[in-house]
Formats: structure tokens, sequence, C-alpha cells
């Protein structure tokens, strides 16, 4: 007979489970166990062993969920202690749940012709070094990252705690504008950011998003010249009440930089979130001036 969890059941040993990845279904009064996955990668074999797992202990459902995580769903109480085991046995990790840095979650790059880095390879860095190296570290609340390769977005990473987009800078040399009758520079923005005057082309720095699609289209080289980094948002959210997080106002053109800031807005939110708070209420309640002055300091 299938064991049961009951509603009123002791909340501490739940929350016990849920902190390790066991997560309770009041619906069925048994447990989905999250396992976590690098940006969405799983080796194939572990793969199998899930896939056996979920057979012989869960309903045999899996349920892909949104920050790349699959659950295990259908799990009676009495056998959480040995699908820990077995996942343990091929090195799955479980969790991914609670007031902690959560999984990181990264868009389709790989399979994208857009992407100004290699998002995969820098989500599995970002997974190594704020989630697993951060995973005893208790926050106000939960705290989501996400990577996009480029200012498309796809992953919707200005909408999370905190959010990287890939973003080239065009560097122009305005000596080199001829102010051609038929202007590829101008063809090439679509985000409306290229007007022309009578001297050549004119920049609209607000309305550029740094996707770089302009970059190299001069045959003159107006725009021969660029910059990669990364662009970052904070205080985004999803949910109920969607909100897109304000961008910072510096680019970061190398991952050391990257890392830092993070880690420094990871500092911040430790330092003055009060429990329960989201980053985006912490910093609606210090400012975000304040908040970017401390980051970028
Ligand atoms: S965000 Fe950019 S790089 Fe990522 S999948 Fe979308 S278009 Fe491709
Ligand atoms: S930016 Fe290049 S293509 Fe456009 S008007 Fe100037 S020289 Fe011509
Ligand atoms: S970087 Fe993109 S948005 Fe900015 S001017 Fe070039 S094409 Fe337009």
């Amino acid at each position: 007979m299938v064991s049961r969890f009951r509603r009123g059941s002791s909340d501490e040993e739940r929350l016990r489970l849920k902190q390790i990845g066991m997560i309770f279904e009041p619906e069925t009064g048994l447990f989905s166990c999250k396992i976590i996955t690098d940006s969405g990668m799983f080796a194939s074999e572990q793969m199998l062993q899930v896939v056996k797992i979920s057979q012989e202990y869960g309903n045999g459902m899996l349920a892909c969920t949104e920050d790349e995580s699959i659950l295990i769903q259908g799990i009676a109480k009495d056998h959480t202690n040995e699908v820990l085991a077995c996942l343990k046995e091929y090195d799955i990790r479980t969790g991914g749940t609670g007031r902690r840095v959560r999984p990181v979650v990264s868009c389709e790059e790989g399979i994208c012709d857009y992407g100004i880095y290699d998002v995969k390879k820098l989500g599995e860095k970002f997974q190594a070094l704020f989630y697993h190296r951060m995973s005893e570290e208790a926050l106000p609340e939960k705290l989501e990252i996400a990577l996009d390769g480029c200012p498309n977005n796809c992953s919707a990473s200005t909408q999370y705690d905190i959010g990287i987009h890939g973003v080239r800078v065009p560097v122009f040399n305005m000596r080199s504008c001829m102010g051609c009758m038929r202007c590829t520079v101008l063809e090439s923005c679509s985000k409306g950011a290229i007007s022309r005057d009578a001297h050549g082309i004119v920049v609209n720095e607000q309305k550029c998003s740094r996707c770089g699609d302009c970059v190299k289209v001069c045959p003159y080289g107006t725009t021969s010249e660029s910059t990669a980094g990364y662009r970052v948002y904070v205080g985004g959210r999803r949910g109920e009440k969607n909100m897109i997080g304000r961008k910072l106002s510096r680019i970061f053109t190398t991952e050391e930089s990257l890392f830092s800031v993070v880690d420094r807005i990871i500092f911040f939110y430790q330092e003055e979130g009060r429990k329960g708070e989201r980053l985006f209420e912490t910093i609606e309640r210090i400012g975000f001036r304040e908040m970017e002055r401390r980051v970028l300091a």
C-alpha cells in the first residue's frame, strides 16, 4: 500500500524533505523529487537511472520545470530515503528549493545563431559558483538567476532577480561615415536606434540595445569595431506581478568582473534583505541608486 503524507503531518519533517529536494504534493499526499541539471544538461546514463527510479518508486511520470530541473513525481513518503540514496549513487543532485540561490536558467543559445557568448558554458560556471557553492547559504528569500545570450531575452532573464544579457557594443567611427544614399547600418538596426542627417548617421543611445547587428556592416568601416560584454538586470520578478529588472549602468567585459558584481549583489541582499523579502523589495526599500553604488564600488 502507498504511504501518503497527510496534511497536518509534521511541518518540520516536510520542511526538512523540501530542503533536500523532496517536495510535498498536497493534492496526492505524495512527494516529487527535484533533480538539478547543469543549465539543462544531463547525462543520458543518469537519465536512465531517473527513469528507473520513476518507474520503481514514483508514478512513472517525469516533469520538466521552468528552472531546467526534472521532477520525479508520485513518490510515497516511505520511499523518499531510498530514492535519495539511489540518486546519490549516480551522483545525481537534488535540491533547488527554499530561501537560497535557485538553479541557474539559461537560453537555448547552443541551437541559435544570435548568442554573443557561450551561454551553456557560462551557465555551468554560474551554477558552480552561485548555486552549488552557495547551496548552504540562507537568503531572505529565494533568488533566481537567468542568462540570455543576447538582448532577445528568450529566457525572459530581465524578469529574474538577476538577469544577464550578452551584448555587443558597437564603437562608431563617425569620421568614416560618407553619408551614403543607402545606409547598411540603418538597415541593419531593427531597434530604430539609427537615423540620418545631412552629415551621416545619428545614433540614439537610449534606443540601442547593444545587439551588435550593425557591427561590420558598413563598407567604409564606421562600425568595424565593437566590444562584447554582459549587461546585468537586477530586481526582476516573475509570477502574479511580473516586473522587469533595472539594468546596471556598466557593461561588464570579462567573466571575472561579471562574477564579481553578481557576488556583490547577492552579498547586498544577504546584508540588507529582511526575512521573506524578495530582492526587488529590498531594492525598493533601499533605493536602486544606493544598491548600484554599493555593487559597483
Ligand atoms: S536569447 Fe539570443 S542567444 Fe539566447 S536563444 Fe534567444 S536569440 Fe538565441
Ligand atoms: S554608416 Fe556606413 S553605410 Fe551608413 S551612411 Fe555612413 S558610411 Fe554609409
Ligand atoms: S547595436 Fe543593435 S540596436 Fe544598437 S545601433 Fe547597432 S543594430 Fe541598432
